[in-house]
């Protein structure tokens, strides 16, 4: 088998198959065998696991990911690298490559035969242009997903993986850890891919929880009261709350008051909890 790290055989599959890497795809394909291994690895990938891979590109990660699982579903968009997986993947019987965008892809109805026996695991270095509603379409799903291992850009794994009171801390990870429980698996350099992107990566292992972190009697407007916190970072909670949600000064302050936050803080040093205490409150319970 070729080596699909190998700078030299990724420019002759391109001269081959008269492919230029494509932008607007996030095409950036992986040189370090290493780093491809270590992202498998941290995938947790076994023999009996069913693994979704979201954008195979010539299949250097699916090939390693073919050896450690027992079947593969590798979601490409790009319909010119389907037929250079068919000839990169033609000795991995176990994988299966489908053409589409992995946002409207019937993820359930692929996986519907494997879904019942196999824990599912998804590994995938993602095209950092739809990072977060990929993340967030899986967090949210109700497929039975034991495991998520996404190398992201680095800002946004810091995001997903951050504590309280840090720059990085904001309504995505509150969303991310809500539903999982997240964790920086390591850094990446910009320099073990083709052509080399203009920011640093990061792998992360998001494990979904059986139940969400927090009890909260209304999902839609704990969200809400989140993302308002969050909107306008310099100001204190209660202005932000205020600027960003319908309800009175006053409803708000005795809300706060009652779950015992002061309302002079800034909105990044609450937990889930308190905000999942705040929105309970505010919504009568
Ligand atoms: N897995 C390869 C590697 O590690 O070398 C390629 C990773 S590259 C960062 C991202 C891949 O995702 C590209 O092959 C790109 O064509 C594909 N892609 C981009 N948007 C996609 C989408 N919406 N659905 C499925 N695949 C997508």
């Amino acid at each position: 088998m070729e080596k699909l790290t190998s700078p030299k055989v990724i420019e002759g599959i391109l001269n081959k198959y008269d492919l230029h890497f494509n932008k607007r795809y996030g095409q950036n394909f992986l040189i370090d065998e290493n780093i491809v291994r270590k992202i498998v690895e941290a995938g947790n990938v076994h023999k009996n696991d069913t693994v979704l891979e979201i954008g195979p590109g010539i299949g250097t990660m699916t090939q390693v990911l073919a050896e450690a699982a027992g079947k593969v579903y590798s979601v490409e968009i790009d319909k010119k690298l389907i037929p250079v997986l068919a000839k990169t993947l033609e000795d991995c019987n176990n994988v299966e490559i489908i053409q589409g965008d992995i946002l409207k892809t019937d993820i359930p109805g692929l996986l519907r035969t494997n879904l019942q026996k196999n824990p599912l695991k998804i590994v995938a270095n993602l095209p950092y242009y739809v990072t977060t509603p990929i993340i967030m379409g899986f967090l949210e799903s109700e497929l039975p997903i034991e495991q998520m291992t996404f190398m992201i850009q680095k800002e946004v794994g810091e995001r997903l993986c951050a504590e309280p009171g840090t720059k990085a801390y904001g309504s995505l990870t509150i969303a991310a850890q809500f539903y999982a429980e997240t964790e920086i698996s390591f850094y990446v350099p910009a320099a073990v891919f083709m052509p080399r992107p203009k920011v640093d990566s990061i792998v992360v292992t998001l494990k979904k929880r059986a139940e969400p972190a927090i009890r909260v009697s209304d999902k839609k407007l704990f969200f809400q009261i989140v993302k308002a916190s969050f909107l306008n970072r310099r100001k204190t909670l209660i202005n932000g709350l205020q600027m960003n949600t319908d309800y009175s000064k006053e409803r708000l302050l005795n809300a706060l008051e009652k779950c015992g936050i002061a309302p002079g803080v800034r909105g990044e040093t609450l937990t889930g909890e308190d905000f999942a205490r705040l929105a309970n409150t505010l919504s009568g319970e």
